[in-house]
């Protein structure tokens, strides 16, 4: 286990390059990142580590000496965010030899995307891989002096590789919000999906360092805490999820301490007790169905059932009343028929989720449903998208009606002329008068709802 590690010289030696590529003044970085809350928070590291080489960081990337593109392989419309992106940076380094441009996260991964990004945009001067971020230094060094371009992966054969790096900078985003990264990797292999081939086995943090971690957070005054990982309920570090979860609430002071994300093969009763007891606790969870079609969760390889999964979603919403359910739905994989997107449409209607994240499937390279025959057309995807779109929303409707005349408890996020517009627990958006400041909480009462926000004042 202990090699998945990088040793604490390792890390060492990469800071004190960091430190020494310090002496040049005023350089700026620029860093995009697609996709998830994996990536955004790897591009926190990112800029941990530019910083501490002497970084400032800007938006604009007409002013970077640097730019970095985080890229996402999860569906091909990111895939071709990023890459337009990129080729939108041909310009800037004409005029500015100096500027280095590097890609990495899950696109760089893929030896074929890889290679064919290097061949089309050959600016680019280094890519690297997910678990090669701890190697930043080292790989600006050699851009600055190299001429040959720098492709950093791990040397393991796909899919068998993943490290954890700790002690690395961070520069975080907000002052309030964090996401705390618990484990890396996936090891379930649904049949979709590209992650376990993009970001390596699943390997978990140590306890101590996660909940040190969480402790320096609230201790600095964070409120709304996010613990990561592809598959929450698999964490395998000295202690279980729910332990983590529990202590990790258990700070004094008043936060939000979510998760992302839960599979339910394992989403134990143990997690949903812990969430009802511990107060810091977020009463949110969100719980990926995918389907509610016993065969198609099976061509999936999500390894439970349709009735199970209802079992898990009742148990938490009758464990934890009014809890908020979210879940992530894909329309159209590969040989669904309309009877058994219809058992999707059922499931929706009888959990009343607050809110569905609705993909349209999409095809990833290498994957087994890449390859399966009856790959359904884009415009019946698109059909089944509107049509369980249009029952959430009556649903949305419906439960966030029943706010009006309560009392909630809203972490603010944002105000502007008079406006205050922030979190609950359950991560329902209130927008509400009154003069919160940003990163505090305010007891908001509901006047009036629509499916995915919520209007109120403050009392
Ligand atoms: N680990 C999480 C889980 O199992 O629920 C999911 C992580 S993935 C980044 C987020 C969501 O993207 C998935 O829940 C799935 O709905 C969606 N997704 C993954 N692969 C997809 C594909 N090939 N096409 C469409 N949506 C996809
Ligand atoms: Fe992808 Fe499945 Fe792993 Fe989630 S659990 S990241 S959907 S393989």
């Amino acid at each position: 286990m202990n090699d998945i590690f990088v040793s604490e010289s390792v890390v060492k030696s990469q800071l004190d390059i960091a430190d020494k590529l310090k002496t040049e003044e005023n350089k700026k970085v620029c860093i995009l990142t697609f996709g998830c809350q994996q990536n955004e928070a790897d591009s926190e590291i990112l800029s941990g580590i530019c910083e501490r080489a002497g970084y400032a960081e800007t938006d604009n990337p007409k002013e970077a000496d640097l730019i970095l593109i985080n890229t996402c392989a999860i569906r091909e419309h990111a895939e071709l965010k990023a890459l337009s992106r990129t080729g939108q940076f041909k310009k800037l380094k004409e005029q500015n030899k100096g500027l280095l441009i590097g890609v990495c996260g899950c696109m760089a991964e893929q030896k074929e995307r890889r290679e064919a990004l290097m061949k089309s945009y050959p600016y680019v001067d280094f890519v690297f891989g997910t678990d090669r971020l701890f190697m930043l230094p080292e790989i600006i060094k050699n851009a600055k002096t190299a001429k040959k371009r720098g492709v950093y992966i791990s040397d393991l054969p796909h899919g068998e590789f993943g490290i954890i790096a700790e002690g690395l900078p961070l520069r975080r985003n907000s002052l309030h919000k964090a996401k705390v990264s618990i484990m890396y990797g996936c090891d379930n292999f649904c049949t979709y999906c590209v992650v376990p081939y993009v970001r390596g086995r699943e390997r978990s943090r140590n306890s101590q360092a996660v909940l040190k971690e969480v402790e320096g957070l609230v201790l600095s005054g964070y409120k709304d805490i996010m613990l990561l990982g592809q598959n929450v309920n698999s964490y395998n570090g000295d202690i279980s999820f729910p332990k983590l979860l529990e202590k990790a609430g258990s700070f004094d002071g008043e936060y939000f301490l979510r998760f992302m994300t839960s599979h339910p093969k394992d989403a134990s009763s143990e997690l949903v007790d812990v969430i009802r007891d511990v107060p810091n606790v977020a009463k949110q969870f969100h719980l990926p169905v995918q389907s509610g079609n016993n065969r198609v969760l099976s061509a999936m390889n999500r390894r439970y059932t349709r009735e199970k999964y209802l079992e898990k979603a009742l148990e938490i919403k009758s464990k934890v009343p009014g809890i908020t359910m979210t879940t992530d739905i894909i329309c159209g994989f590969p040989t669904e028929t309309e009877e058994e997107f219809l058992e999707t449409v059922d499931i929706i209607k009888q959990v009343e989720f607050d809110m569905i994240f609705t993909f349209l499937y999409s095809p990833r390279p290498g994957t087994p449903a890449a390859k399966m025959d009856d790959q359904i057309p884009h415009e019946e995807k698109v059909r089944r998208f509107e049509l369980l779109s249009s029952v959430q929303n009556d649903i949305a409707d419906k439960i966030n009606e029943s706010y009006v005349g309560k009392t909630v408890r809203v972490l603010c996020d944002s105000f502007e002329n008079g406006m205050c517009s922030g979190r609950t627990s359950g991560n329902k958006i209130v927008n509400f008068t009154g003069s919160s400041k940003i990163g505090s909480f305010a007891n908001v009462k509901i006047t009036s709802s629509a499916a995915y926000t919520l209007k109120g004042e403050e009392i």
